[in-house]
């Protein structure tokens, strides 16, 4: 070892996942050599990406290959690729932390995740990549060199929560992954990484697809002449066929390879639930292979979640990730895109431009979108598990995505007052409207329950009204853009006015209005004074049955929920102020109404009434009053005169 060997920690989150690995009862062990054999493969796109966009570059990508190489005495097993390579700072950062976004949700979900099943899942849920090895091996050494710098590094650790890297003068461009591999009882070929048979029964299997060689060295016996002793010769295989999946006509491909190019691509576990194959002919030639997923990735909602699809160039991988071939809406999409015609010097920012792109980004969204339409009314319920997982996306696009909004309401589906078990979707609601209803309404909160209690939906559980019951944080913001389905308005519950009465019933309460509106508007005048800091208007409500008051937003005003959402993104929202919408029938109306006509001089208990129910309002929407601590004060005061 030269002096520069340094040991070093793994990040906590890195060290737990190690130790879930190392003590992993995972049945599919065999993963590990799929995942070496990914990152190789990665690392030999990049280095030839690289390369053609820098024509000076001084690296060699005359024979660009991967290597398995078997040592059974030592029992080792080398995965060896002469690719991109890592630095000796990417090999600390990228081995030895979990630097990827979603390391947050990890965390939480393994202190959650008590038993090993749950372990399990887990392990198949993140794709633990690299240190997938510790499965196998009880040491792994990584020696690497990126290409274009001299110098190494070697890294090794016995997955015990610590490693070593170290500099070294001399190593081959690329990297070389060596397993020293846990026993096994002799005669198990069937876990045995260093036999040969099953090391090419497992690059069959899960990478046969790989488009660069892999290759090993095999021992042929051919007999002895004249019954002399067998001749050994030593040959170098290719365990491949390095034909590009999407290339391949769907017949000829099986289940298993597209589920298992699914986990290559897209770096998981899961199982992919759509498999979705397309051919653009004419103007823009393209092949795209995309995959939906059946479960969301953990970073799916973090800021910098990245996009699942890839770009070739007539088979040459161009860029992961690609931002231009899929809106965000759709990012859980997985897959790749072959296109015959885009420039492969082109830069990232140039493709961005680029009208084949546009174009073919334009036709896959409408193919996701009709697959995931045909999978609602034909395997519902692989579309439940879909949408579950990725539902809240979806949505996003009914905000950025114009052009297909009348799509996404009809694949979208929500929660409603009509089956506590089942989502509608819209055109199941507007079939249950009822005679005279002629509006979506929907509500927006935190979640069903608070939403079920909620005042707003009083007059429409009275009326035997549907209402939507939306608790994505997103609801709050497509619901402000989309303006109608099918025709018909969708409005949300808790704003503007409702009169859900028919033009008969109208005019049979109209009288009534009327003498309500003598009774109780001078109370109505003083509410609005004494609250003004709170509500801009007090008003008769026809939308409350039970409760005493609730509160409005104006129709186009925004939600206190949204201003939330704004705030917490660090935006700064005036303070919009709502109307508070008064049920005359309520015994704490009417008595108020009294109360007030006979005050005194002296108005404060009345003042605090009113402070009281505007603050009750606030609770039954599950909001909090503005003072928290003076509103049970207020109320501490009132019950201790009533017990
Ligand atoms: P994932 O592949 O899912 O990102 P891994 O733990 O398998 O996670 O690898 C982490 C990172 O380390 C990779 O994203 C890549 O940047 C780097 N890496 C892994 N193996 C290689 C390799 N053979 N050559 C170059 N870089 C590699």
């Amino acid at each position: 070892m030269t002096a520069d060997v340094e040991q070093l920690e793994f990040q906590a989150e890195a060290r737990q996942l190690l130790d879930l690995m190392i003590h992993s009862v995972y049945s599919n062990k065999d993963a590990f050599l799929r995942e070496l054999i990914s990152n190789a493969s990665d690392a030999l796109d990049k280095l030839r990406f690289e390369a053609l966009q820098n024509k000076d570059w001084d690296v060699d990508t005359s024979d660009l290959h991967i290597e398995l190489e078997v040592d059974k005495q030592a029992r080792t097993l080398t995965v060896r690729d002469n690719g991109i390579g890592m630095t000796r700072d990417e090999v600390v950062s990228l081995i030895g932390t979990l630097a990827r976004s979603g390391t947050a949700e990890l965390r939480r979900k393994l202190q959650e995740a008590k038993d090993s099943a749950a372990a399990e899942e887990l392990i198949g849920q993140f794709g633990v990549g690299f240190y997938s090895t510790f499965m196998v091996a009880d040491k792994v050494e990584l020696l690497t060199r990126k290409a274009g710098t001299r110098g190494g590094t070697r890294w090794v650790s016995t997955g015990d929560g610590t490693y070593t890297v170290e500099s070294v003068d001399d190593a081959p461009q690329g990297t070389a992954v060596t397993l020293h591999l846990k026993p096994v009882d002799t005669d198990d070929d069937l876990h045995d990484y260093t036999s040969e048979w099953k090391l090419r029964e497992l690059v069959k299997k899960y990478s046969d697809f790989i488009s660069w060689p892999i290759r090993m060295q095999v021992e042929r016996r051919t007999p002895g002449k004249d019954g002399g002793e067998d001749q050994v010769t030593v040959e170098t295989q290719t365990l491949n066929s390095m034909k590009a999946l999407w290339a391949r006509p769907k017949d000829e491909v099986s289940e298993e390879e597209y589920k298992e190019f699914y986990k290559h691509i897209s770096h998981a576990w899961d199982e992919p639930l759509e498999v979705i194959t397309m051919k653009g002919e004419g103007t823009f030639e393209y092949q795209a292979l995309l995959f939906i997923p059946s479960h969301a990735p953990f970073d799916l909602f973090h800021r910098d979640a990245k996009t699942g699809l890839a770009l070739y160039v007539k088979r040459v991988f161009v860029t992961g990730d690609c931002e231009q071939l899929i809106p965000r809406y759709l990012r859980f999409v997985k897959g790749v895109v072959d296109a015959e015609d885009v420039s492969l010097n082109v830069s990232r920012e140039l493709l961005q431009q680029d009208r084949q792109l546009t174009a073919i980004r334009r036709r896959l969204t409408k193919k996701v979108l009709s697959t995931i339409k045909s999978m609602q009314s034909e395997r519902p319920d692989d579309y439940r598990t879909f949408w579950s997982q990725f539902g809240a996306v979806v949505k996003e696009g009914l905000m950025s995505d114009a052009d297909n909004r009348d799509t996404l309401l009809r694949i979208c589906s929500f929660a409603s007052t009509h089956s506590d078990e089942q989502l509608t979707t819209l055109p199941e609601y507007v079939e249950r409207m009822k005679e005279g209803q002629d509006k979506i309404y929907f509500a927006t909160g935190q979640s069903r329950e608070q939403l079920l209690k909620s005042p707003h939906l009083e007059a429409f559980k009275a009326k035997g009204y549907e209402v939507l019951l939306l608790t994505d944080p997103v609801d709050e913001l497509w619901t402000g853009t989309v303006i109608d389905f099918d025709g018909k308005p969708l409005q949300s519950v808790a704003k503007g006015e409702v009169d859900l009465d028919t033009e008969e019933e109208k005019k049979a309460h109209e009288a009534e209005r009327e003498e309500q509106q003598r009774e109780f508007g001078d109370l109505l005048s003083w509410l609005k004074d004494v609250l003004s800091d709170h509500v801009k208007e007090v008003r008769l409500s026809t939308r409350l049955t039970e409760s005493p008051a609730c509160l409005i937003t104006d129709n186009f005003g925004i939600t206190p929920a949204l201003a939330r959402m704004y705030r917490a993104s660090g935006q700064v929202v005036p303070v919009g102020k709502r109307i508070l919408e008064l049920n005359p029938k309520h015994p704490l109306v009417k008595g108020l109404q009294q109360a007030h006509a006979n005050r005194g001089e002296d108005d404060t208990p009345l003042r605090e009434t009113a402070e009281l129910l505007y603050g009750t309002a606030l609770l039954a929407e599950g909001d909090i009053p503005e003072d928290p601590a003076r509103f049970a004060g207020l109320l501490a005061d009132r019950l201790a005169r009533t017990v």
